[in-house]
C-alpha cells in the first residue's frame, strides 16, 4: 500500500532522511486490516550517535538566535501542517486506525497550535532584572541543550510537536523516538520544521524500540527526557534520567475518575463520558474510566449510554463517515480483552459490547460495565481501551475518596450543575486536569500533565517553558570588593 505522504526512510537526520537497514526491521501494521504498510528499520548505535552528535554540534547557534527568529519558524512550520493537514491525517490514520473523522480535527491541527503557541511565545522569553541596592541580579533564560523526547502511540503527531515545539522555541535541539508502533508521523513533522527553514541539526527523528529510548535516556549528550509512556516505563525511564542528573517530563497512565451527581445535565455527561472512554477507540492517557454515577440516576445514565453507543459508526477510518475505529495493534486488543474477561469474572455486569469485530483488523466493540466495585481489576489498572467502568454512590465525601483512592493523578471530571459543589470538587481531585461538565479538552494554552504516579512536569502552556529551559543568575557588583583579608 501506497499513499501521497509516505516518509522515504527511517530517520531523519541533521536535516534530511536517512536509512540504514542494517537495524532490526519494524513493520509498520495498518490496524484496520492487519496489512504491512512500510517497514523502518531501528537505530543502530551509529544512528543513534549520528543524531545526538547532529544536535549537539547544531544546538548554540539556535540557542544564539533572537526568539523571534526561532518563533518564526515555528509559525511557519505551523502553517505548512495546517495546509498540509488532510495528507498528514490520512497518514495518522494509516499509523494509528484512529479514525479520519477525528485526526482531522485533532491530530496535525493540535501540534499545529503548538507550534504557533511556542513560536508565538519565543520572542517573549526573557530573564528578569533584580535591584539589590547599588548592586543587581540578572537573570538569563537559557535552553537546556540537547532534549530527548520519547513518545507513546496514540497520538504520534501531537506528541512530536507538544514536545518539539516549547523545547524548540527555548532554544534546544531535540531527538525524538516514536513509539515503534507508529513511527510514520513524527518524520512528517521533522519534514515540515525545515522546509519552514529550521537549521538542520535542530530537530531530529530516530526510530527503535525501548533499547533505543534506553540508550538515548543515558547518553552523556542528552540534558533532558521527555517521555509519554506507561507508569512502568516512566518508573525506568525516570531512574535512568535521574543517574544522570538529567531534566524531565513525565506523561504517563492514568485511571481517572469522572462523577456525575443527580443534577447533571445526564446528555451532557453521557457525551462526556463517550468522549472520556471511547474516542480513538479509548486510548486516551486521561480517559475518565471510572465513572462514578449517583444512585438515582444510574439506570437512566446507562439507557442513554447504551442508545447512544447503538448509533457509534464503527468500521473503515478512512472514511469520513466512521467514528470509533481499530485499537492500534493486535496486542493492544488482546490486552483489552483480556480485561472484559476478567471484568466478568469478577462479577461485574456487562451492559455493552464486550466482543472483538467479526472483521480484519483490530476492532473490538465499545464496552460498558456497571456495578463495578472499586477493588475490581478492571476499576484499578488502566486498560488503554474502550472498556467503561460504571461506580455507584450516593454521597458527596464517599466518593471524593473513592475518586481519589489510586495510584494515578492525570484527570478528574464531574457533571454537577451546583456551582459551588462543581469547584469544591475540582479543588479536592488529587489529578492534573480536571473538567467540569466537559471531559478531555487539551487547548494548546491550558497545563497538562499529571499528579502521583501519573507524571512530573507540565506540557503546553507557558509552563512547559519552565521545563525546557534554566535559569542562570547573573551577580553584578557596582562598588569596590570587601574581602576579609
Ligand atoms: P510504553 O510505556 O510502552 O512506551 C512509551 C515509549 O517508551 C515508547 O516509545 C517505547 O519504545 C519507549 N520505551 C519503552 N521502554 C523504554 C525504556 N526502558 N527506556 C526508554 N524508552 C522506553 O507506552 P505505550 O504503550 O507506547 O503508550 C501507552 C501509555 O502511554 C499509556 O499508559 C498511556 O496512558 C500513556 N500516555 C500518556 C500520555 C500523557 O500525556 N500523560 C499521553 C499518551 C499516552
Amino acid at each position: 500500500m501506497s499513499y501521497p505522504t509516505q516518509p522515504t526512510a527511517s530517520h531523519f537526520i541533521n536535516g534530511q532522511y536517512v536509512e540504514d537497514t542494517a537495524g532490526t526491521p519494524i513493520d509498520v501494521i495498518y490496524p484496520a486490516t492487519g496489512e504491512k504498510i512500510a517497514t523502518v528499520y531501528s537505530a543502530t548505535p551509529a544512528i543513534i550517535a549520528q543524531a545526538l552528535d547532529a544536535a549537539k554540534s547544531a544546538q548554540s547557534a539556535w540557542a544564539k538566535m533572537s526568539g523571534t527568529e526561532r518563533g518564526r519558524i515555528l509559525r511557519r512550520a505551523a502553517d505548512l501542517m495546517r495546509e498540509r493537514n488532510h495528507d498528514l491525517s490520512v497518514l495518522e490514520t494509516f499509523d494509528t486506525g484512529k479514525p479520519y473523522q477525528e485526526t482531522i480535527a485533532v491530530d496535525a491541527t493540535s501540534g499545529a497550535d503548538a507550534l504557533e503557541y511556542f513560536g508565538g511565545m519565543a520572542a517573549t522569553l526573557t530573564g528578569e532584572h533584580i535591584q539589590l541596592g547599588e548592586d543587581w541580579v540578572y537573570t538569563r533564560r537559557e535552553a537546556l541543550g540537547v532534549c530527548v523526547g520519547i513518545g507513546a502511540w496514540n497520538y504520534p503527531t501531537q506528541i512530536a510537536c507538544w514536545k518539539g515545539a516549547p523545547a524548540l522555541a527555548c532554544g534546544n535541539a531535540m531527538v525524538f523516538k516514536p513509539s515503534e508502533t507508529t513511527p510514520l508521523c513524527a518524520l512528517k513533522v521533522a519534514e515540515i520544521l525545515v522546509e519552514a527553514g529550521l537549521p538542520a541539526g535542530i530537530y531530529n527523528v530516530i526510530q527503535g524500540m525501548g533499547d533505543v529510548g534506553a540508550a538515548l535516556v543515558t547518553d552523556d549528550r542528552v540534558d533532558k527526557v521527555s517521555l509519554t509512556g506507561s507508569v512502568p516505563t516512566g518508573k525506568k525511564v525516570y531512574a535512568a534520567a535521574a543517574a544522570g542528573i538529567k531534566h524531565v517530563t513525565m506523561e504517563l497512565g492514568g485511571k481517572s475518575p469522572m462523577i456525575v451527581f443527580e443534577d447533571a445535565d445526564i446528555e451532557n455527561a453521557v457525551g462526556g463520558a463517550i468522549l472520556g472512554n471511547f474516542y480513538s477507540s479509548g486510548q486516551v492517557c486521561s480517559n475518565g474510566t471510572r465513572v462514578f454515577v449517583h444512585k438515582s440516576i444510574k439506570e437512566a445514565f446507562l439507557k442513554r449510554l447504551s442508545e447512544r453507543l447503538d448509533t457509534a459508526v464503527i468500521g473503515d477510518p478512512q472514511i469520513e463517515e466512521t467514528n470509533f475505529g481499530p485499537m492500534v495493534s493486535e496486542r493492544q486488543l488482546e490486552i483489552a480483552l483480556g480485561y472484559v474477561e476478567k471484568g466478568k469474572t469478577e462479577g461485574a455486569r456487562l451492559v455493552y459490547g464486550g466482543n472483538r469485530l467479526d472483521r480484519g483488523g483490530f476492532y473490538m466493540q465499545p464496552t460498558v460495565f456497571a456495578d463495578v466495585k472499586d477493588d475490581m481489576v478492571i476499576a484499578r489498572e488502566e486498560i488503554f481501551g474502550p472498556v467503561m467502568a460504571v461506580l455507584d454512590f450516593d454521597d458527596e465525601d464517599d466518593v471524593m475518596t473513592r475518586a481519589n483512592d489510586t495510584e494515578f493523578g492525570l484527570a478528574a471530571g464531574v457533571f454537577t450543575k451546583d456551582l459551588s459543589r462543581a469547584h469544591r470538587v475540582a479543588a479536592n481531585f488529587e489529578a492534573g486536569t480536571c473538567f467540569i461538565n466537559s471531559y478531555n479538552d487539551a487547548p494548546v494554552e491550558a497545563p497538562f500533565g499529571g499528579s502521583k504516579n501519573s507524571g512530573v512536569g507540565r506540557e503546553n502552556s507557558k509552563a512547559a517553558i519552565n521545563y525546557y529551559s534554566q535559569l542562570k543568575s547573573v551577580y553584578v557588583r557596582m562598588g569596590d570588593v570587601e574581602a576579609p583579608f
